[in-house]
């Protein structure tokens, strides 16, 4: 028996332990957390596709890992489902390309304390938590030395000092890994500590939590955002309309009840989501859901990532087709993140 069998296995067993009983609607992220698919064979099994057919691979750097509730939005039986593609690792990753790199942004000249870039002035991105509670196969930060460069709660310290001593910041951005897998406890202790550096007016939250675990926007959160004198703007991730449901929409309309902005960015990815169709009713679909779309962003040239890859003149057209097919306020801007520039720089403005 191979091992990946045993650890299917083990992940079997682990799912025949009596759970405590509990209301479905009264589920907290923490249990749906708890109860991800990170065996590919399961996953392959519960979408009725044959593990012994659909090409898949078992990745151990950066394994599978994603919720049931987004298992439960992709069409069984199909093995180019869009959300099915964004988190099930095939052989195709492993084919390397020099232009493909560990850290394509350069983002290590930008890291002066640890867990903090500061690479555009007016703001600066906190890597607040090294995990994610989905594994996303595009994902820039896979290689990310997370372990090293997490400053944990002892790292705030000296992240706050910096964020104290350059007044230029007025906008601090929580990313990670995924920002929100922090207990409300620790985002609590976060922003108080944070609200006494007075040129800091904005708090952005970046984070696909809400997405993959609706749940994630419970009262303590939204009670911690709104109860602080930030502006507060949360932007989602979401790639495909079929990741967008009604509980989604819930807790966005629960955010913008006490104010907090809520925008989204998705990554222009072959196969998922590169064509005008997909484009458009994302975009409606994002605003029915009360979701501004924000950014579209060009793949970062990412090791393992190629097949996902989309050229800047077909993104560019994609661009072009939204502007007529869309109201304005509907048509994310077009992005690409480049080396040494001072800000994401617009498809349009690249020769
Ligand atoms: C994208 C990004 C930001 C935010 O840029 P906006 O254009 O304001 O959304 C900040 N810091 C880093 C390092 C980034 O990559
Ligand atoms: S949730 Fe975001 S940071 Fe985490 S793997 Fe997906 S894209 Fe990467």
């Amino acid at each position: 028996m191979d091992s990946v069998v045993i650890l299917c296995m083990i992940a079997k067993m682990k799912a025949i332990i009596p759970q405590p009983p509990l209301l479905q609607q009264s589920q907290t992220w923490q249990q749906a957390l708890s109860e991800m698919v990170t065996c590919p064979h399961t996953l392959l099994t519960m979408l009725d596709l044959d593990p012994m057919t659909v090409p898949w691979q078992w990745d151990q750097g950066f394994p599978l890992r994603v919720s049931k509730s987004f298992i439960s939005r992709m069409q069984k039986g199909n093995p180019f489902d869009p959300l099915l593609l964004q988190v099930l690792s095939t052989p195709i990753e492993s084919q390397l390309d020099k232009a493909f790199s560990c850290d394509p942004l350069e983002e290590s000249d930008y890291n002066p304390v640890p867990g903090l870039l500061h690479k555009y002035p007016s703001k600066v991105l906190l890597t607040f938590t090294s995990s994610c509670a989905i594994h996303c196969r595009y994902c820039f930060r896979r290689h990310f030395p997370y372990q090293s460069n997490n400053p944990g709660r002892k790292g705030w310290d000296s992240a706050l000092d910096y964020i104290r001593s350059h007044n230029e910041i007025v906008e601090v951005i929580l990313s990670g890994g995924d920002p929100l897998m922090a207990n409300d406890e620790s985002i609590k202790l976060f922003i108080q500590q944070l609200q006494n550096i007075p040129h800091i007016k904005i708090l952005r939250i970046h984070t696909r939590l809400p997405v993959v675990i609706p749940e994630r926007i419970n009262h303590a959160l939204i009670s911690n955002l709104s109860s602080s004198r930030f502006s507060v703007v949360l932007v989602y991730h979401i790639n495909h309309p079929n990741e967008i449901i009604s509980s989604i929409a819930q807790g966005v309309l629960r955010l913008k009840q006490h104010n907090i902005t809520v925008l989204n960015q998705s990554v222009l990815l072959k196969g998922v989501n590169d064509s005008l169709v997909c484009l458009k009713n994302l975009s409606i679909s994002l605003f029915e859901a009360g979701i501004l779309p924000y950014y579209v962003n060009l793949l970062d040239p990412v090791q393992g990532s190629k097949h996902f890859f989309v050229d800047i003149v077909k993104a560019r057209q994609l661009q072009q087709d939204l502007r007529a097919a869309l109201p304005g306020y509907l048509v994310p801007k077009f992005v690409q993140e480049m080396p040494h520039r001072l800000s994401k720089t617009a498809l349009d403005l690249i020769p």
